[in-house]
C-alpha cells in the first residue's frame, strides 16, 4: 500500500518512498496536543476523554505524564522549553514550570470565564496565542458541560504584564493555529459552530511586530474533514489534519499531497532527532512518519 498521495510533483521530494506511517502508541479515546521534547527525547500528547497527558519515549514506550490533566487539549512549548497546555476542565491555559509547578496564563477575559481553550502557540517574543472555542463545554465527554460566557475568540497574552487581548473575534469555532516561519503570518483554522460543520477552512492573517492582526482571508478549505491542528515546516508549507490523513499545503494555499492515515487525525507536530519526523495524533492512536522536511522553530 502507499502511504502517500502525490498531487503536485514537488510533494514527491518531501516524502521518503520507503518510510512507513507507523503506529507508535494506541489504546486511547481521542489523542490531541502532541508536543516534542527533544532535550528529553520524548513526545507528550493528550488523551482528552481519559483526562490524562501521556509520554511516549522512543525505544522505551508509554507512561502517564499527568493524570488528571484537567482534560488538556492542545499543547506547545515556549522558548524557554516550558510546556504550555490548554485545559478544557478548568477552562484555562497553563504553563508547567521547569520545577513542575503550574502557572495560570489565562482563565478569563473581561471578567468572564474562557470557554475551553483548544490550541496554543508561542511567538518568539514570548507572547502566547490561543483559540477558545466552546467544544470542551458542549458535553461531558472532553470536559464539563457548562454555559458559554464568551464568544469563540482567539486571544494573545503578554506574559510580561499578564494582559490578554482578543485578536480575532469573527470565528465560529477557532481551532488550530500556527505562525509562518518568519512570524509575518498567523494561520488559524475555523471548524464551525458544531465540530465538523461549516466553515471548514484555514484563514491567513498578517501579523505586525506589535502583534496586531490584519487581513484574515481564507487560505485553504480543507476537504474532506476539517483543519483541527496543524504545524509548518521551515519552508512555510502547512501540514494540516484532515479526515483522510495529513494534507500538505504550500504557502500559496495549494494542496501538494497527502499522508494517508487510517484514523481521523486531530493534530500533529514535528520532532525526532532532526525535527523531520511527523507525529500524528489520530483518534485512538499516535502515528509517526519520517519526512524530508524539517519542522519550523515553533514546536
Ligand atoms: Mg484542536
Amino acid at each position: 500500500m502507499s502511504f502517500f498521495e502525490v498531487l503536485e510533483p514537488e510533494f514527491a521530494s518531501f516524502v521518503l518512498g520507503n518510510a512507513p506511517v507507523k503506529q507508535v502508541a494506541t489504546g486511547f479515546d481521542w489523542t490531541e496536543g502532541p508536543v516534542w521534547f527533544g532535550d528529553a527525547n520524548c513526545l507528550l500528547f493528550s488523551d482528552i476523554p481519559n483526562n490524562r497527558i501521556m509520554r511516549w519515549t522512543p525505544g522505551v514506550g508509554l507512561s502517564v505524564y499527568r493524570e488528571p490533566s484537567n482534560y488538556a487539549n492542545g499543547q506547545t512549548r515556549d522558548r524557554q522549553g516550558r510546556l504550555v497546555s490548554c485545559e478544557h476542565g478548568t477552562r484555562r491555559v497553563t504553563r508547567t514550570e521547569l520545577d513542575g509547578s503550574i502557572t495560570i496564563i489565562a482563565d478569563s477575559y473581561q471578567g468572564k470565564r474562557l470557554n475551553s481553550p483548544n490550541d496554543v502557540v508561542v511567538k518568539s517574543d514570548g507572547t502566547i496565542w490561543f483559540s477558545d472555542p466552546h467544544y470542551g463545554i458542549m458535553t461531558n465527554y472532553e470536559g464539563y458541560k457548562s454555559e458559554q460566557e464568551l464568544p469563540c475568540n482567539v486571544y494573545r497574552v503578554d506574559p510580561a504584564d499578564g494582559s490578554i487581548q482578543a485578536v480575532a473575534t469573527d470565528f465560529c469555532g477557532p481551532n488550530g493555529l500556527a505562525f509562518s516561519p518568519d512570524e509575518s503570518r498567523l494561520y488559524i483554522a475555523d471548524t464551525g459552530r458544531m465540530f465538523g460543520s461549516d466553515p471548514q477552512h484555514i484563514r491567513s492573517f498578517a501579523c505586525d511586530g506589535s502583534g496586531r492582526l490584519s487581513g484574515g482571508d481564507v487560505f485553504h478549505v480543507i476537504s474532506p474533514g476539517c483543519a483541527d491542528g496543524f504545524r509548518l515546516d521551515t519552508d512555510g508549507n502547512l501540514w494540516s489534519s484532515a479526515a483522510d490523513g495529513v494534507h500538505c499545503i504550500n504557502p500559496d494555499g495549494v494542496l501538494l499531497g497527502k499522508i494517508l492515515v487510517p484514523e481521523l487525525v486531530s493534530n500533529l507536530c514535528f520532532g525526532g532527532r532532526a525535527k523531520q519526523q511527523l507525529f500524528i495524533t489520530a483518534t485512538t492512536s499516535v502515528y509517526a512518519i519520517s519526512l524530508v522536511r524539517e519542522g519550523a522553530v515553533t514546536p
